[in-house]
Parts: structure tokens; sequence; C-alpha cells
């Protein structure tokens, strides 16, 4: 017993010489070390889908901050001087790409992760090389945007590699669940036709065998022409639609105004999820949440089979 409890105390006496030696050497990068074990990566996310897909890769391992409010429509977006301050304090800066945030520019700071790299985007138009940004609205090109959110961070983070991967792997198999309900939900319906508000669902009507035909133009806070309007009721009435879809983060009044001059016309949202309305955001509503509601209200005005 005697030896044990000397070589015991030989033991902590040894490890606490060589503690105390450690810290006399170099007391600052000790603590530098620390700070960079306990810290997390800072991550500005653009705009809420992206935010909401930083979020699931990222998990504990970030700390996640929201450049363009949820209450904000996006499209027409400029950061202010304090925006463009407070991105430059961040590590990084996850953005949609395709054109989306035309101020990345103004950007320099942190490094920054493009969701859409190498993604097959469609032209909107090809003579001036625009992209449609909605990509985010086919599950499918949304799981393409998690891996590079997740490789972006891995590259950046390596540290936190096996949180991001288990995470991502975690958040694609959902978005492969929301891809199987969308194709099962939609399989039903009498209609391939539907009125978005603004051109936003290109990419997930091409994906599900849809045709969308839009009040406004990609940008939804663009001028409607009364030309446009009266195109649009043609469509509802020819195609046979009810449901004119609004958004929430738009006024409803261009949407109620066609609903008005449909038989049975009435308004439904159909959500670009490019923010939240004010009781959503209370609510604490995710991107599948809205994909659901989305689908929810696509099989009203697609006639599915409830
Ligand atoms: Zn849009």
């Amino acid at each position: 017993m005697k030896t044990k409890a000397i070589i015991y105390t030989l033991i902590m006496f040894i490890l606490f010489s060589l503690v105390q030696n450690l810290y006399a050497q170099n007391p600052v990068s000790n603590s530098t070390l620390q700070l960079e074990i306990n810290s997390k990566l800072k991550v500005v996310s653009s705009f809420f889908p992206i935010d909401q897909f930083v979020g699931k890769v990222g998990g504990e391992a970030i700390e996640r901050m929201l450049l363009i409010p949820k209450g904000v429509e996006p499209h027409d977006y400029e950061p202010t001087i304090k925006d463009i301050e407070h991105v430059d304090s961040a590590d990084v800066l996850v953005y949609n790409g395709l054109g989306f945030e035309n101020w990345i520019g103004k950007m320099n700071n942190p490094q920054k992760i493009d969701a859409s790299k190498g993604l097959n985007a469609s032209y909107l138009d090809e003579r001036n090389m625009t992209f449609d940004p909605h990509v985010w609205l086919d599950p499918l090109l949304a799981k393409k945007q998690v891996e590079n959110i997740r490789d972006g961070l891995i590259m950046i983070d390596p540290n936190h590699k096996d949180i991001y991967v288990n995470n991502s792997n975690n958040f694609l198999n959902e978005l492969d669940n929301l891809d199987e309900k969308i194709r099962t939900d939609l399989e039903s319906c009498k209609k391939k036709d539907f009125i978005s508000f603004h051109n936003s669902f290109s990419y997930f009507a091409k994906q599900y065998g849809l045709n969308q035909h839009s009040i406004s133009n990609t940008d939804p806070e663009s001028e409607v022409t009364p030309a446009r309007l009266t195109e649009i009721i043609n469509i509802a009435k020819t195609l046979g639609l009810q449901v004119i879809y609004s958004e929430e983060l738009v006024d409803p009044r261009q949407a109620t105004v066609i609903a008005q001059e449909v038989p049975d016309g009435k308004v439904l949202v159909l959500s670009p999820i490019e923010g939240l309305s004010e009781n959503e955001q209370k609510a604490g509503l995710g991107y599948i949440d809205k994909m659901n509601d989305n689908i929810n209200n696509l099989m009203v005005g697609l006639q599915c089979n409830q």
C-alpha cells in the first residue's frame, strides 16, 4: 500500500510539473489553443432557406447568423454599411449564388461558400447569362446545396467533420423523404398547371412534371401590367384553374383581383420560401414545414385526391 501511495504521489508530481512547465514556456499559445477548441465557427447566411440548410448541417458546431431578416423579401435587398460590417465579423458567409445575391462582391472579408456551385442551373435569359436562382424549392437540387454547404464547412473547419457529415446525412434523408412525399401526393391530381405569384417554381415544376404560369416575373416586387393580369385570368379560365397563388411577403390584392374574375376562384399561398410571415416566425416554421404547407395548398389547386 505504501509503495502504491508513493508511486501515485510521484506520478501526480511529475504531471503537475509538466503542466506547469508547459504554461511557463508558452502561456499565450496555450490560451489561444483553449479558445480555438471552445469557440464555434461564426457562419452568416444570406437569407432564410440558406440559413435553414446551414443550421441543419452545422448544428451545435456553429454559431448561426442571418443577414436578410426573415420578414424581408430578399430579391431587391441591398446591404447597408452595418450589414457589411456584420458579415465581416463572421468566419464564413454562405449564399445561394446564381446571381440571387447581386451584392456578394461587396463582401470581402469572410470565406464564402456558394451553395449552388456546380449545380445544373437553368437560364432565365441566355443573352444576359442570368440564371434562375430558385433551386432551393426543388428538394433534389436543395440536396446539392446541402452537400456544397457540408463540403465547404468541412474545408474551413475540418475539426468538426464528423458532425457536419452526420448532420447532413440526416437532412439529406429528410429531403429524400420530402421528394417521395411530393411524388406520392401529386400522383392523383387532375391538373398539371398552376398559377404562382412570381416565377420561382420552374425547377420544382420541371422535377414533378407540372406547368407553372406566373403572375409576376422573377422579382415578386416588380410591377404587374394590366395586360399580364388579363392574360393570367384567361389562362385560369381556359385551363379551369380556381386557385390563384399568392405569397406570404407580398400584397395579396393582385392575386385576389385575378381570383375574383375566375369562376369559383380563390387565393392560397404557395411560398417561394424566401422568408416567413410574422406568425410563421413566431411559430418557428422551418424549410420542411413550409414545403409541406406548399404541397397541401398545391393539392387543392391541382385538384388532387386528399
Ligand atoms: Zn424569388
